[in-house]
């Protein structure tokens, strides 16, 4: 039977160390955070990254805007944020609405600002092997959850389900850093079963319930449900876990896999790149 790798207790663990280490400092960490519009889902998101942040000690600001906000005053904020000493680290919210190219606004964001860890400086760095100013959140919280339980890298066929820039490519390269050899699959992926029952470590980021079936997976692999969708309330994962758990060796669940760790890394990005600015 396959062990549960439990992000909920590693991101509490990587939590609790934060605060400890803030509540040291002298000059708590300063996070701002825009939120353009009244998505309830991206109002949720915002409302958790304030609350974790307060807890933690860091000093929270949100800036909002309506929906009709236009390209150019979001990036004369962003530049403001840039400049401001006041601000340590800041992310804007996505998705943003359709009238604004995110390409545009994330690359405005300073690289040693970035919180998400997503302008491409950062994502460049990683793809080059040098040390980014912050990792992207969630392939960071992978990676953290596969040390915990010092799952192997090295050599291993790491098979990743999603091609997105805040997830399946950065991870991929992550991957590739740590010697593992990878596979990025998507939608137009042809015969995706028969690569997927190829892995050692299964990713999937696709945000389709229950789309990894047993019979893609192979015997004690390795699987990493990144996927997070909304059914009657229930947030349900890109995996079958009842019918996978068995013929793995290591899963993890949703919620309490991926999801918390994407937080704890984001917060752990706050603290660190808050660190920067004193040097
Ligand atoms: P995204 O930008 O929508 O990308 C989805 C990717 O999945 C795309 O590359 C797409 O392929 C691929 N895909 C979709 N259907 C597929 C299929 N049937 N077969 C193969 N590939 C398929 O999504 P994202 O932002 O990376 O997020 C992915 C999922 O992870 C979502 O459920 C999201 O909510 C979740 N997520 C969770 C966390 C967390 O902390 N737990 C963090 C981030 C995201 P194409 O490129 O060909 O379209």
């Amino acid at each position: 039977m396959a062990i549960i790798l439990d992000g909920k207790k590693l991101s509490e663990k990587i939590l609790h160390e934060l605060e400890e280490k803030i509540s040291n400092l002298d000059k708590k960490p300063s996070f701002a955070v825009i939120l353009v519009g009244n998505d309830p889902a991206s109002e949720l998101y915002v409302n958790i990254k304030e609350k974790k942040s307060k807890l933690l000690g860091i000093n929270f600001s949100k800036i909002t805007y309506p929906e009709n906000i236009d390209e150019k005053t979001l990036l004369k904020k962003i530049e403001e944020l840039n400049k401001d000493d006041k601000i340590d680290a800041m992310l804007v919210q996505m998705p943003l609405p359709k009238h604004i190219n995110a390409q545009n606004i994330i690359q405005a964001i300073s690289p040693k600002k970035d919180a998400d860890g997503i302008t491409p400086e950062n994502i460049g760095r990683i793809s080059i092997g040098a040390e980014p100013f912050a990792y992207p959140c969630t392939p960071l919280g992978i990676v953290k959850l596969l040390e915990e339980y010092k799952i192997e890298l090295q050599g291993k066929h790491a098979v990743i389900i999603g091609r997105s820039n805040i997830v399946g490519k950065p991870l991929a390269q992550m991957l590739l850093n740590k010697n593992a050899t990878v596979t990025i699959c998507h939608s137009k992926t042809k015969n995706l079963s028969q690569i997927t029952k190829t892995a050692d470590i299964l990713i999937s980021a696709i945000g389709s319930p229950k789309f990894v079936k047993k019979d893609m997976v192979k015997q004690n692999a390795t699987v990493i449900d990144v996927g997070t969708s909304k059914s009657k309330g229930k947030t349900l994962g890109d995996v079958d876990f009842e019918n996978v758990l068995p013929l793995s060796s290591y899963i993890t669940p949703v919620p309490g896999g991926v999801g918390p760790m994407t937080i704890a890394c984001l917060m752990k990005n706050v603290l660190e790149i808050s660190r920067l600015r004193l040097y």
